[in-house]
Formats: structure tokens, C-alpha cells, sequence
């Protein structure tokens, strides 16, 4: 038999956009046997999981589940659900993710129509209300709530009630956000939602929690034809995850248990308000100790993620070559520029587990001495003082 080589996975600290770290306990969790899906002891796994789920959304949804797939799915998922061919569907896009989500709702058969705001900037309410008034009537608009690509946070309230006042679904894209910035779906009236597991929840990539209210199930009850994707349709899904625990498809046991374990952290062990406070309180500071140290941030302060930084690359600077140093030689992942930054910024991540001050201290340490050898001086006295006095 021919010998293969033992699965051996270098150190790294990951602080990219995604995959986060993964706490032990929820590594451990997925190494828990396997139950049969309709065994009595996973049900209750799932009943436990869609109530945390409810817990991290700020909702009350009864129809709040994990669908089986990475956070694309989830985006698939509402689109295949919510709209049919014809339908008209407002699409924010400020990033890479909003244009992803232009791309899906085209491909159901949608008529996509784009509101268009800078990268770097939010989308602005005016914008999307004229969107409203020119082509109603439009069946939803659809935004994203943290654009990984950019690191803007957007605000929702007055974007949902314009939305409303057309009597449009409000669909939010909460991949990012869930478990490090407050989503409450309920307060801002999002009638669908979703997210994924491997950003600020900090399970690994492989299931994307959904949830979406009774105005939502009520346009998805008048759909007038079979949704187009048979292993996307909540309609059918209901009746596995709800009280009927029919078979539709195999969940990822091993998933659910990472999930499970990985939203008791947030909601039993720290808190979910800590959790915010966490990340808000380190994105801050280190996006402070940044800027002392003379880069610069590209996003207004008012706007910006705690959780996704995005920093502009330095004139005469080697992308390539930081990002690649970073993580041979102290095991820093952080993220490239997608789209029209691409080349221009980095992406720093501090989700979930990975959002810790020792992450900082090396991170702003490590690219203080990685930028020297390329000739670009920082401040590092400054950046770590700074960063230090903000937490
Ligand atoms: C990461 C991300 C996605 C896609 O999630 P995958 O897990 O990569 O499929 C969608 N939207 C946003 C805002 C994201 O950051």
C-alpha cells in the first residue's frame, strides 16, 4: 500500500476575512461520535441549535435554522426562496458580497436592480427610496450589513422602513456581522435573513444559520411556482427542522455540533453583549494603534467595522510579499484586496476567537518590522501605546 503523509497543519493565527480560529471546545465538539440525523438525541441538538440561533438574530422566527452549506448558501438560499422569475428586487452594492448577491438574484430569473454606492462608502437611504419610487412595485431589497470586501458597517433601520413603506421584503445579508455587531433582526424589521458560521461565530466554514419571519413565509407560501432549488426550499426544509422531522436531506452531524458548541461560548460563557463589547472595544483600539503608526484607513470611522479593517498598502510596498512573510514567518493570516482593492488594501479580521489583544500586539508588531525591511517606517511606539490605552 502506498504511504501517505500525515495530515500535518502549520500554526497560524487567523485574522483574514474569514475562516476565524476555532476554540478548542468547539474543535473537541466536532470530534463527538456521530448520531443517526433522526436520532431523538440530535433533535434535540437542533431544537437547542435553532434557539440559539434565535438568540444570536435577536428574533423571535420560529422558522430560524442552519442551512446545510457556507454562507453563500444561506445568500442562495433567501434568494431561491423569495424571489421568481419577473420579480423585481432592489440589490445594494458597495462590495464584493452585494455584487454576489446581484449575481444570484439574477439568476432567478429576477429583474435586478442596483443601487450603487462607492466602495469604502454605506449605501445611502435617498438612494434606495428613489430606487423604490421608479420601480415599483419591487418585491425586495436586498443589502449587506458588514461588506467584507470593504469593512463598511451599514446602517439598516432607515433603509427597512423605506423598504416597508413599499411593501418590499427587507433581506440582509448578516454573514459578517452575526456574533460581532448587533444584527437584531426583529427591532429593524428584517422579514429575511442570514448568515455563516466561520466569521464572527467562529465554527468552521459549513453551515449558514437562516431565519425569516411570517411576512417572509407568507410571500413564500403565494410563490406560484416550486421553488427552482430543491435543496435550498425552506418550504421543505420546514418539515425537517420544524415539528414534523421529516427526512429531507443528511444534516452535517459533526456541524451542528461545532455550531452548538461554538454559540454556547458566545450566549452562556461570555455573554452576548460582552461578545459586541469584545469586538468593538479591539477594533477599535487596533484600528487607533493603526493609524498612530501613520497607515492609513480608508473607511470612515462612523461607519466602520469593528471586526474588518481594511488599511491601505503603503506607496512602494509589496502586497505579495507582507501578506506572505506574515504567514511563513509569524503565522498571521490577514486578507488581500478583492475587486477594485485589490492590490491597494489589506484586510484585517478580528472575529470571533481570533479577537484577542495578543493577536493585535503581533499583528501591529509583526507588519511594523515586515514594512521596515521594505523601506516604509511606521511608528510602532506610537501604534502599541496607542492601542494599549484604548482598551
Ligand atoms: C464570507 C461572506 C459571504 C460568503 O460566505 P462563504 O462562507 O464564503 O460562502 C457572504 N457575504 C459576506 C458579507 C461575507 O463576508
Amino acid at each position: 500500500m502506498e504511504k501517505r503523509k500525515e495530515l500535518l497543519i502549520p500554526d497560524r493565527t487567523l485574522m483574514g476575512p474569514g475562516p476565524s480560529d476555532v476554540a478548542p471546545s468547539v474543535l473537541r465538539a466536532m470530534a463527538s461520535p456521530l448520531l443517526g440525523h433522526l436520532d431523538p438525541a440530535f433533535l434535540d441538538i437542533m431544537n437547542r441549535i435553532m434557539e440559539q440561533l434565535r438568540q444570536l438574530f435577536g428574533t423571535e422566527n420560529y422558522m430560524t435554522l442552519p442551512m446545510s452549506g457556507t454562507g453563500s448558501a444561506g445568500m442562495e438560499t433567501v434568494f431561491v426562496n423569495s424571489l421568481e422569475p419577473g420579480d423585481k428586487v432592489i440589490v445594494c452594492v458597495n462590495g464584493v458580497f452585494g455584487q454576489r448577491m446581484a449575481d444570484v438574484a439574477s439568476r432567478c430569473g429576477a429583474e435586478v436592480i442596483t443601487v450603487e454606492a462607492p466602495w469604502g462608502e454605506a449605501i445611502q437611504t435617498e438612494q434606495v427610496e428613489q430606487a423604490l419610487k421608479t420601480h415599483a412595485p419591487v418585491k425586495a431589497v436586498a443589502i449587506v450589513q458588514a461588506e467584507t470586501s470593504t469593512g463598511v458597517w451599514q446602517p439598516l433601520a432607515d433603509i427597512s422602513a423605506a423598504a416597508h413603506q413599499y411593501d418590499a421584503l427587507f433581506i440582509v445579508d448578516a454573514v459578517t456581522s452575526l456574533g460581532g455587531v448587533p444584527v437584531e433582526v426583529d427591532q429593524h424589521k428584517i422579514d429575511i435573513c442570514y448568515s455563516g458560521t466561520q466569521k464572527c461565530i467562529s465554527a468552521p466554514p459549513g453551515l449558514s444559520p437562516v431565519t425569516i419571519n411570517e411576512r417572509g413565509l407568507a410571500s413564500l407560501n403565494q410563490r406560484k411556482q416550486k421553488v427552482q432549488s430543491w435543496y435550498l426550499d425552506l418550504t421543505m426544509l420546514q418539515g425537517y427542522w420544524g415539528n414534523e422531522r421529516v427526512y429531507h436531506h443528511t444534516a452535517p452531524i459533526s456541524m451542528n455540533y461545532a455550531l452548538y458548541e461554538a454559540a454556547r461560548l458566545i450566549l452562556s460563557e461570555e455573554g452576548l453583549e460582552n461578545c459586541y463589547q469584545r469586538h468593538l472595544k479591539l477594533g477599535r483600539a487596533m484600528q487607533a494603534g493603526l493609524q498612530a503608526m501613520g497607515l492609513v484607513l480608508p473607511v470612515e470611522e462612523s461607519i466602520r467595522l469593528p471586526q474588518l479593517t481594511t488599511v491601505e498598502i503603503p506607496e512602494g510596498v509589496t502586497d505579495a510579499d507582507i501578506r506572505k512573510q506574515l504567514l511563513d514567518r509569524f503565522g498571521i493570516e490577514i486578507g488581500g484586496g478583492l475587486g477594485v482593492f485589490k492590490g491597494k488594501l489589506w484586510r484585517v479580521g478580528l472575529m470571533g476567537s481570533s479577537c484577542r489583544e495578543k493577536n493585535v500586539i503581533s499583528f501591529l508588531t509583526a507588519l511594523h518590522l515586515l514594512l521596515k525591511e521594505q523601506g516604509c517606517m511606521t511608528d510602532i511606539k506610537a501604534g502599541l501605546d496607542t492601542f494599549n490605552s484604548r482598551l
